[in-house]
């Protein structure tokens, strides 16, 4: 069903180490396919939108979150010489979706979760990575396999799946990306969509520790908890765009 080929650059060397996949003679893989140039550009998107986020205390129990250090404290603007607790940089929620193997990643259905025109209402995406880090997905263009560069910001639910269970993680991806029900005909952006090819995914797995008998329960008990998490960091960041510190 499925034609694998690396990615040739013009030198006759990979390309981005991935692969891109054929069916039935038609290129699906099309973004990767059009390789340096798009994936340079969606990189540097990622870059000019993510910036550190660094909080501390200094003279009452409220966090200042700043993109630098402030000379002085904006509470109290005392010279900043110590802290009640010591700068630290705010763990990012948002991932490289290949660098986080036998996930199940989501995004924004267009764009990244830091664009200034992310809203909580936004639709997401959802995607699975396999244990060697490739990206298995389903969506208006049919299955489409390693799409790299429309993962490189998203957010990853570890299922906290055993090890033991990686390789048969594997096979039933595999073998779920061989059915022909995921073409492009039949994708449907309510019906028949990629919450479908995760759900059927997670019920052929069967691994009794991360089981979701519904798209409502996925939402609800894998994807909803670490939206709220994401979302006070979304919070933040987009305070932060225009000015140094920012006191909640
Ligand atoms: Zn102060």
């Amino acid at each position: 069903m499925f034609e694998l080929l690396p990615l040739l650059n013009k030198n006759g060397g990979f390309l981005w180490d991935s692969l891109i996949a054929f069916e039935n003679g038609n290129l699906i893989n099309v973004s990767v396919a059009l390789a340096a140039g798009v994936a340079l550009v969606g990189e540097l998107e990622v870059m000019s939108y993510n910036f550190d986020i660094i909080c501390f205390k200094h003279c009452d129990d409220r966090s200042i979150f700043c993109r630098e250090i402030p000379g002085r404290c904006p509470v109290c603007s005392e010279v900043l010489t110590d802290f009640s607790q010591t700068p630290f940089q705010l763990p990012s929620p948002f991932s490289n979706g290949t660098d986080k193997p036998t996930s199940v990643i989501i995004k924004p259905s267009s764009g990244i979760f830091l664009d200034t025109c992310y809203t909580p209402e936004n639709d997401l995406h959802i995607g699975i990575v396999d244990s060697k880090g490739r990206i298995f997905e389903y969506d208006q263009r049919g299955l489409v396999f390693n799409d790299l560069s429309n993962w490189r910001h998203c957010i990853s639910l570890d299922p906290r799946v055993p090890e033991s269970w990686y390789e048969h993680w594997d096979k039933i991806i595999i073998d779920l990306s061989r059915n022909p029900q995921w073409n492009q005909s039949n994708y449907h952006p309510l019906e028949f969509n990629c919450f479908d090819f995760v759900l059927e995914f997670i019920k052929n797995l069967g691994c009794n520790d991360f089981y979701y008998g519904s798209k409502e329960d996925i939402c609800r008990d894998l994807i909803i908890p670490r939206m709220r998490e994401s979302l006070r960091y979304i919070s933040i960041h987009n305070n932060l765009r225009e000015t140094n510190y920012y006191i909640p």
